[in-house]
């Protein structure tokens, strides 16, 4: 089996400053790194380490040839990227010495992924295959409409939230995972709570207390393992990117859920975000 991911790549500038710049402040940064970034590749890069089989689905501009070749070395199969006339999405992010951030960003080619990339990538899917997204690209409802047609599993990460993006998508679900606040805004945008949803399996993660599956036949718990964070960026991406993996190998949801509870406690432990998403040996080998 594979996954299908339509989904953001973002180069991650982030600068390092005494204080995040106020409206007309020009302010020189201490530091500055370039990352991978975006919800998309995250997940993408947490499932091939989850051995998987990904294949990601989306698009960068001509600036942004290494990220395709960071994804490649992560494991992922990067032949549905198509490289565009479109400048590579960007995240311009400032931390200052709280760790406080403001972040800018530029979406660029996450938008405008070419629907013909969407529909060749998806002929080579097989019926049985998952089909995943986010809220961070362009496609979201052509993509889920098609993929459930072709009889994959149609899974959405409602992140970064938007109530009205997730009502379009809603008949095409078969899965959902949303967290403890976006899970509270659609609530209160559509009155549904996880359970009343028309979704086969919905989770809401609920940081440092674990996640709770609504399920076909009621609901259970996972509890998160007992970790000091030092930075939590990532964490969710990881945990979804490792539940689809051990479902996509047949895994029941329960044993795929500590598994991604695992990786999660990990990722909260390390600093960065797609480049320190741990692989199956370390989540194997952690006990935390
Ligand atoms: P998001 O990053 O999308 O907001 P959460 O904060 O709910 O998602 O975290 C996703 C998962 O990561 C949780 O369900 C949990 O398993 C794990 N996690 C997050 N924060 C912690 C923490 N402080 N300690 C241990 N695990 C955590």
């Amino acid at each position: 089996m594979a996954i299908w991911n339509l989904g953001s790549i973002n180069a991650d500038f982030v600068y390092s400053v005494p204080h995040i710049p106020a409206p007309g402040e020009t302010l020189a940064s201490t530091d500055r790194k370039v990352f991978l970034g975006g919800k998309g590749a995250n997940m993408s890069v947490a499932a091939a380490r989850a051995a998987a089989r990904v294949n990601h689905i989306g698009a960068v501009g001509h600036d942004g040839r290494w990220a395709v070749d960071r994804l490649l070395e992560y494991g992922v199969d990067t032949t549905h990227i198509e490289q565009i006339d479109v400048e590579t999405a960007q995240a311009i992010i400032a931390v200052d010495a709280q760790g406080e951030n403001s972040i800018i960003l530029h979406q660029g080619a996450n938008v405008a992924i070419p629907q013909h990339t969407l529909e060749q990538a998806l002929t080579r899917a097989k019926t049985g295959d998952t089909f995943v997204f986010q809220n961070e690209t362009n496609l979201q409802q052509e993509g889920a409409k098609l993929a459930r047609e072709m009889g994959l599993t149609v899974a959405y990460a409602a992140a970064p939230f938007d109530a009205a993006a997730v009502q379009t998508v809603l008949p095409h679900l078969d899965f959902l995972i949303l967290n403890e606040v976006e899970a509270d805004q659609l609530k209160s945008a559509s009155g549904q709570g996880p359970a009343d949803l028309p979704v086969k399996d919905v989770i809401v993660t609920l940081g440092s207390d674990g996640a709770t599956w609504f399920g076909p036949d009621g609901k259970a718990h996972i509890p998160a393992h007992k970790v000091t964070p030092v930075d939590t960026t990532g964490a969710g991406d990881t945990f979804t990117g490792y539940v689809l993996a051990c479902l996509d190998r047949g895994q029941p949801m329960l044993q795929a859920l500590q598994t991604a509870s695992k990786a999660a406690a990990l990722m909260v432990m390390r600093h960065g975000t797609a480049d320190v998403i741990p692989d199956l040996k370390d989540v194997q080998d952690f006990s935390g």
